[in-house]
């Protein structure tokens, strides 16, 4: 059994590729590298003992991905692939309806060519907008992003929606993921982002780390009961073990199906920061600053759908997931380049 990683050679794709190797399953890498290093994938292959077949190829190329599937038999393709910072995307869109766009559809259509019929989607809780309820459950409706990049999203999930409901072989599992952070625990792999990072955990770590002076924290005055924004927060090693449980249920069943990938527990960025620093028992300089444009107050997962259907629950606790965020952040002060800090 073999699954095709696009995008495989970043934050959630390499551990993910990690999870079915050490899970059994044969791994296929492509990645163009627009975001990340292949360092990932060395240190993958180097973790687990085994090889993974990589290929340096923009997915949305048609004549460079065919080759893929010529050489290998993919029974699955896990689709990670497009670029994901929510402010370039209103810098950007046209970059980001095509990259984004294109790569899930290119894939697809070579899937199709080669009779691979099945797909599991990197979604996000942000096709939830603005205007639902929270917890967030899967059946509520979509759309009202603010920004190309959650447009992206929804309209994926539209498209591979539309493929499986056209061809009854198909079967698309949409993953809607929450606030991925934490890092494998050996600190081998981790979050690497290129320049100044936009997420919060990622600039946690560079400040206890020394790369930056102080973090800002965007808005104190949210109704929540410490003012500061709340979000669900998951282990991306527990993120990784669902796209397995995903990819064993999308052997089996046919049609789409939509699962939440979160904790289904909201925790504040001052609970975030203070746990970190008792746990690591490392200072994060912070300064309280004015709102971030397009933040929510509060969201988080209804998340026993996938409990109940995939047999998938998230394990580690937020005090986990900083401690392994630092493990790797402190162990790679730099990421995978060996450069001087900056
Ligand atoms: P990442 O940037 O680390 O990984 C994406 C990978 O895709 C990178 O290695 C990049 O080089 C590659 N890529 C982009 N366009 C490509 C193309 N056209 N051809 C080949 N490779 C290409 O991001 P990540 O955090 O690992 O996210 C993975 C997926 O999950 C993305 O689709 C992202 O939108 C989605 N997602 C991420 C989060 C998050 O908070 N990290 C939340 C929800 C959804
Ligand atoms: N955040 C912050 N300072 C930062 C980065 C993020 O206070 O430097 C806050 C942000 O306002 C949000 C939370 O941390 O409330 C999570 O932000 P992130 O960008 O990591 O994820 P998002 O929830 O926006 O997808």
């Amino acid at each position: 059994m073999a699954v095709l990683v696009a995008g495989g050679c970043g934050y959630i794709g390499s551990h993910t590729c990690l999870e079915f190797l050490e899970q059994g399953y044969d791994v296929v890498a492509a990645d163009n590298l627009c975001n990340s290093s292949a360092e990932s994938l060395r240190r993958v292959e180097e973790l687990t003992g085994k090889k993974i077949p990589f290929y340096e190829v923009n997915v949305c190329d048609r004549a460079a991905v065919r080759p893929i599937f010529e050489n290998h038999k993919i029974d699955c393709v896990i689709q990670f692939a497009g670029l994901k910072a929510v402010g370039e995307s209103v810098q950007k869109p046209l970059e980001y309806y095509q990259n984004n766009l294109n790569a899930t559809l290119t894939l697809c259509d070579v899937m199709r060519e080669f009779g691979v019929k099945r797909m599991i989607f990197s979604s996000s809780a942000t096709v939830y907008g603005l205007d639902n309820p929270i917890p967030y459950v899967e059946t509520m409706p979509t759309g009202e992003c603010t920004n190309p990049y959650g447009w992206t999203k929804v309209m994926s999930e539209k498209i591979l929606q539309g493929v499986a409901a056209a061809d009854p072989e198909w079967s698309v599992v949409l993953l809607r993921y929450f606030n991925p952070i934490g890092a494998h625990e050996s600190g081998r792999i981790g979050e690497n982002p290129n320049g100044v990072p936009n997420n919060l955990m990622p600039y946690i770590t560079q400040v206890a780390v020394g790369r930056r002076e102080k973090l800002s924290i965007f808005g104190q005055d949210y109704p929540t009961p410490d003012g500061t924004c709340i979000r669900d927060y998951i282990h991306v090693v527990d993120l990784a073990k669902g796209h397995v449980a995903a990819m064993e249920y999308a052997m089996h069943h046919t049609g789409t199906e939509i699962f939440n990938l979160g904790t289904g527990k909201g925790v504040s960025v001052t609970e975030l920061v203070e746990t970190f620093e008792q746990v690591n028992g490392v200072a994060v300089p912070h300064v309280y600053v004015g709102r971030r444009a397009g933040d929510l107050a509060e969201y988080y997962a209804n998340a026993d759908k996938a409990r109940r259907v995939l047999g998938w629950q998230a394990e580690r606790s937020i005090a986990d997931m900083c401690r392994d965020s630092w493990n790797w952040q402190k162990n790679n002060p730099n990421g995978y380049s060996n450069e001087k800090p900056l």
